[in-house]
């Protein structure tokens, strides 16, 4: 830290995005990136679109939001376009929590909202998942703050039925709850039906995993257009240019071919399944998943012993050392051959306990 450092950041610990690794070629499975490329439109749509990269981006990013809006059956004016949803995440944080008004989450969760509470100054509660790292709902009813939930939660990957959501979002009208469905694409119920009812509902989401699209940063924000326009304030106010050229033109040609996407989201469901029944075997205990991974801890092996092992024969898969959750290890799903490959080390090790 240099001298220069605001005092206000002294206590401030970073995110920490998953490691990548560049002393040899891994199998890839710690970010819960997707396991197929971009559709190819998008190639041709990207080249054609660098050469306007002297201009600006249009900062409406007009075009991309009546495509979005096209695809999810919304207005453009419910929607807000962002630099992957970690951005409209924090924003969220920015514009809806202050020192009276705390984010409110649970204690194992996706782990940059306490950062953004950092960073953003405002206090923050977490309350802790059952035994059964699921969430208790009612623990949300009536909350005086602002609430976030990741629905899929990560990284337990369980996910919460929409009308238990509904029933959160019923009990605090006066506070925001923001559901983050980073991964809702892999079998769970989107919130985005809800937000023409609730006007206390910002549901966020992105491109990175159901659509293959995690290096391009895009991500969005649905609501109601009020609550929409707080945010594009708070957008306007700190990088209006937030989305560049090349990922807008990659975005629309990235819609117009959705079932494409959506096809990819089923093969995924399907090898996450089996790789599910191959850990069982093994003795693992595996989380129900509604996401593109999957949450799993073995009783005879430690999650960071297993980690530390697959990551010398080749394979990257994340753990993490909370206390809660440090038998566990998230595990990304791969291609088919990528998963057999993993199944097949991770019998190899089992073996040799
Ligand atoms: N929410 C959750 C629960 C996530 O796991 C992630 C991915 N790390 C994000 C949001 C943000 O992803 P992105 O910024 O790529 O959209």
């Amino acid at each position: 830290m240099s001298r220069f450092f605001s005092d206000k950041f002294a206590e401030l610990e970073a995110y920490v995005p998953g490691e990548q690794p560049k002393d040899q070629q891994y199998i890839k499975l710690n970010t819960n990136e997707n396991a197929f490329p971009p559709h190819p439109a998008i190639a041709g749509a990207v080249q054609e679109e660098s050469a306007n990269l002297h201009l600006y981006p249009d900062p409406e990013c007009r075009d991309l939001r009546e495509e979005l809006a096209k695809t999810l059956g919304l207005k453009a004016d419910e929607l807000i376009l962002t630099n992957g949803s970690d951005e409209i995440l924090n924003f969220a944080f920015m514009a809806f929590c202050d020192r009276h008004i705390p984010a409110v989450f649970p204690d194992i969760t996706y782990g940059f909202y306490p950062v953004f509470a950092k960073v953003d100054q405002v206090p923050y509660r977490e309350i802790p998942l059952k035994d059964d790292l699921t969430i208790e709902v009612k623990d949300y009813f009536q909350t005086a703050g602002t609430i976030f939930i990741a629905n899929p939660n990560a990284p337990t990957g369980i996910a919460l039925p929409r009308n238990r959501i509904e029933e959160i979002l019923q009990t605090n009208p006066y506070n925001v709850v923001v559901v983050d469905e980073a991964y809702v694409d892999f079998g769970a119920e989107s919130c985005l039906p809800l937000i023409r009812e609730y006007d206390n509902l910002l549901v966020t989401q992105t491109f990175s995993k159901s659509r293959s699209l995690a290096g391009g940063r895009l991500g969005f924000g649905a609501g109601n257009p009020e609550l929409i326009r707080d945010l594009e304030t708070i957008r306007y106010s700190t990088n209006p240019y937030n989305i560049d050229r090349l990922t807008l033109a990659a975005g629309i040609a990235c819609l117009k071919n959705d079932e494409y996407n959506m096809k990819n989201c089923r093969i995924i469901m399907e090898t996450r399944e089996w790789t599910r029944k191959e850990l069982e075997k093994f003795g693992f205990d595996v989380k129900p998943s509604s996401t593109n991974f999957l949450f799993a801890r073995h009783p005879g092996l430690g999650g960071e012993e297993l980690y530390r092992t697959l990551k010398e024969k080749g394979i990257l898969i994340r753990h993490f050392s909370l206390e809660r959750i440090k038998d566990y290890n998230r595990i990304s799903i791969g291609t088919r051959e990528q998963m057999e490959k993993f199944i097949a080390v991770v019998g190899e090790i089992i073996q040799q306990q």
